[in-house]
């Protein structure tokens, strides 16, 4: 069905302040807000890039994370389409998104740098098996692990190597499926829903290397993995590259079905440890030349030596520096990193709102939706209020901030979920303990309640 042209604008417009969260405000600027809606139809977005090498780049890094983000702002799985603009030049002005007043540098995480490939990796001893597991698997050396199971902690860059194995396999016209777990789930649910499982079927007949991130959102869920199972055999019988990410190892996957977990655990496993403090070092010089900020190096070491966490914080502390240059005029001086920095580092910040959001959802059996909906039912709400405390705790977000990316919710309405969970915990103790396991989950251990 085709819909009008304003829906599709409207759509459009949803899906893009959702994609702002994730990017730099430097590659949504760039990439995203160059791209015109053109149509929306039967679950297919088509939009306008306005030259070709500008859609290969689309197509090449944003596609996922587009596709991701119209689905979501449509309810319901949907892939997009680039196309060069025959319109450019006469593009009226409205039809591009225009961000939301207030939207700027302060405070926004950069939580994606522009391109996740081998060459911007940075390798240190905690990645390196991973890494060199991933590259072989990406070249196709002889004796490659394949299945490849990535897993750890969050933000330690499980999806940077996904992506990187995905651009280079692209880069040599391999057509690559790469699906959040969670996404894999939502299309084919959709499938079921409309009839369409040979398409999706199909889909996997014609890949050449399958991709999965997220795994553990696919535990649990049974006909999801069943068909999962069957993809999996289809591609791995024939020779073709598999590369999977999870938080937790196969057997710590308590849901997993067992062909499932035999398949994994017959492959190749490599596990990203935490960061030590040089790798830290090397991570943060990174990502502060490509920010374009300059930083002595005794703060560099002082500043890797405070945090505690993954390269997310590490991403979050260089979005805070570039927050403070703009504040003091565009000087980085000793004393502004002392005084808007310092303090703020190894506090961690190193987890995202969604992140908790899709863990909790899937530590209590229901979905993400279901915890963003409007439902009032227990199931529902209490997973809800976990979700609303354990975002006050680990993340540096406000209370309306966990309201709005918690399905549009007022700040009381958090601050009452926060605080019925802080009374129950110390009611019970097993709840307690529940909580904090959550916790541990999340990437951070009890030693910061
Ligand atoms: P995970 O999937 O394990 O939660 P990500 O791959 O999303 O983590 O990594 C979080 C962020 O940190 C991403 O922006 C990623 O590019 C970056 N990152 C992670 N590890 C490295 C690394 N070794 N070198 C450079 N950037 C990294
Ligand atoms: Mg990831």
């Amino acid at each position: 069905m085709k819909v009008p042209r304003r829906a599709a604008d409207r759509l459009w417009n949803h899906a893009c302040s959702r994609i702002e969260q994730e990017l730099s405000q430097k590659d949504f600027q760039t990439w995203i807000l160059e791209l015109t809606p053109r149509s929306f139809e039967d679950g297919l977005m088509t939009v306008e890039a306005p030259f070709g090498l500008y859609r290969d780049r689309i197509r090449q890094v944003y596609l996922p994370a587009l596709e991701r983000a119209v689905s979501e702002a449509a309810d319901h799985s949907c892939r997009v389409e680039v196309v060069v603009g025959s319109s450019v030049g006469t593009r009226p002005a409205n039809r591009r998104w225009s961000p939301p007043a207030g939207g700027q540098e302060t405070g926004r995480k950069v939580t994606s740098p522009p391109l996740k490939s081998f060459g911007n990796f940075i390798v240190g001893e905690s990645n390196r098996m991973a890494c060199d597991a991933a590259r072989a698997l990406a070249f196709g050396e002889a004796g490659a692990g394949n299945p490849l199971f990535l897993y750890g902690g969050v933000g330690l860059g499980k999806t940077h190597l996904l992506l990187a194995i995905a651009s280079e396999l692209r880069s040599r016209a391999r057509k690559v499926l790469y699906y959040q777990g969670e996404d894999f789930t939502r299309k084919m649910v959709d499938a079921l829903r409309n009839d369409r499982m040979d398409a999706f079927r199909r889909e996997f007949r014609f890949a050449d290397a399958l991709l999965i991130d997220d795994v553990q959102f696919i535990a649990g869920k049974k006909r999801t993995q069943q068909e999962f199972y069957h993809a999996f055999n289809l591609l791995h019988g024939a020779g073709k590259p598999i590369a999977l990410a999870s938080d937790r190892g196969p057997l710590e996957l308590e849901k997993l079905e067992t062909g499932l977990r035999s398949r994994f655990q017959g492959g190749l496993l490599a596990d990203l440890g935490p960061l030590d403090t040089e790798l830290r070092c090397r991570i943060l010089r990174s990502k502060l030349k490509e920010a374009d900020l300059e930083l002595g190096g005794d703060n560099i070491e002082n500043l890797a030596l405070r945090m505690t966490g993954s390269v997310r914080e590490i991403e979050g502390l260089v979005s805070r520096l570039r927050a403070a240059r703009s504040q003091s005029g565009g000087r980085l001086t000793n004393q502004v990193v002392e005084s808007l920095v310092v303090p703020y580092v190894g506090v961690g910040c190193d987890v995202d709102i969604e992140t908790i959001v899709k863990t909790v959802a899937t530590h209590f059996g229901i979905t993400r939706e279901e915890i963003l909906s409007r439902s009032r039912a227990r199931r529902v709400a209490w997973p809800r209020h976990v979700a609303a405390y354990l975002c006050r705790k680990l993340t540096s977000a406000s209370l309306p901030e966990i309201g709005e990316a918690m399905g549009g919710r007022n700040h009381s309405s958090i601050l009452r979920a926060v605080r019925s969970v802080k009374d129950s915990m110390s009611g019970e103790a097993a709840l307690a303990e529940r909580i904090n396991r959550l916790e541990t989950l999340l990437g951070r251990g009890s030693q910061f309640s």
